[in-house]
């Protein structure tokens, strides 16, 4: 089977509907095909401001999400990546391979870094990407399921695979990004030239599968719109409608000119309304199966304690033929 690997931040109370779309729908699909490594990351977590018990909180809930969408712990691995020290040596290693410009071309850490200011920002930040290809080389991964704003870390986890390979032996699988297209980027619902987002939109402009249904409802009817009535995609000039017919489309499992049939000569609410619908009875059974899971954190504990010893098992592996490609002297 061929090995595939994500991660995920716990950087808030609860993962989003671009997470869930752009994400986490396919980490559920890819068990039945792939073998498959899922881990909460919350060493990337540390790279921009925080709170040690927020981030603690976090992390619980951030698996027991991934447990109630669908991650079963008998077929794929979830953990926890502070859990596996791997991740960490490896990033140094792979650190010392990256050229300084070819780090400061990411484009993520330009957006995040300019919203936070330089003496806000730190070296973490900086080294995020890296971090993140060693997250991936260190299983071995064939592909890796994201959304679209993770293309370029992805495209530097391969030529820094392929770097290393050429430079030392072969000793890294080169991984592909999987990325479909259809739901690669959901737009924050107030800005909707902008992608939703943990850290930088509005309570207002984001979907939490752990919402309660009366903010979830609200927060679609209010989703902005477009001048004019017509419902098409159309995302030049009517980003906030194709947003909706996306999310809609997804949820729905309807193709998008489908939907554009169905609700022609009708307004914006009759869409809205039944989006609402499909958002919610996506996310009920989630938040129920999250609320459940967290009662008993010491049996989430162990399922992410069993999680991390089988994902330590591989990283292991790899890290000792790092060791040894590299030239580091074998302890006696
Ligand atoms: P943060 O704002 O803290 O970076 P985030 O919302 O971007 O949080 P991440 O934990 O960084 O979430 O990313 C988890 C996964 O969700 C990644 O694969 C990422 O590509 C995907 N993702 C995040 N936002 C979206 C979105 N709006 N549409 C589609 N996929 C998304
Ligand atoms: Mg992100």
């Amino acid at each position: 089977r061929p090995r595939v690997l994500s991660g995920i931040q716990p950087t808030a109370d609860s993962f989003h509907l671009g997470n869930y779309l752009g994400a986490l729908r396919q980490w559920v699909a890819l068990q039945d095909t792939h073998d498959a490594f899922y881990c909460v990351v919350d060493l990337h977590a540390i790279t921009v401001p925080y709170d040690p018990e927020v981030l603690r909180r976090r992390t619980r809930v951030a698996a027991a999400q991934l447990f109630a969408i669908g991650i079963d712990p008998e077929r794929s691995t979830l953990f926890v990546q502070s859990h596996v020290r791997e991740h960490a040596e490896l990033a140094w290693v792979l650190g010392c391979l990256t050229g300084f410009g070819e780090a400061s071309r990411m484009t993520q850490f330009k957006d995040k870094s300019a919203k936070q200011g330089t003496s806000a920002t730190s070296v973490g930040l900086f080294t995020y990407p890296v971090l993140q290809a060693a997250d991936i080389l260190l299983y071995q991964a064939d592909q890796v399921p994201v959304g679209e704003d993770q293309r370029q870390h992805l495209e530097l986890t391969r030529t820094l695979a392929q770097r290393f390979n050429h430079r030392f032996g072969e000793t890294f699988v080169t991984p592909e990004a999987y990325i479909p297209e259809a739901t690669a980027k959901i737009t924050d619902l107030q800005e909707p030239t902008a992608k939703m987002s943990k850290s930088s939109s509005s309570p207002q402009g984001i979907l939490d599968l752990l919402d309660d249904p009366g903010p979830l409802r609200k927060k679609v009817m209010r989703a902005v719109t477009d001048t004019g009535t017509e419902i098409v995609a159309d995302e030049e000039n009517k980003p906030g409608v194709t947003n909706l017919l996306r999310i809609y489309s997804a949820l729905s499992e309807t193709p998008i000119p489908d939907l554009e049939s169905r609700y022609a000569g009708q307004g914006y609410g009759a869409l809205k309304k039944d989006l609402a619908q499909a958002v919610l009875d996506t996310f009920t059974p989630i938040r129920e199966r999250t609320e459940k899971l967290l009662a008993d954190e010491e049996q989430l504990d162990r399922l992410l304690a069993r999680g991390a010893d089988r994902a330590s098992a591989v990283a292991r592996q790899t890290m000792d033929a790092v060791r040894d490609r590299v030239g580091f002297l074998g302890r006696a």
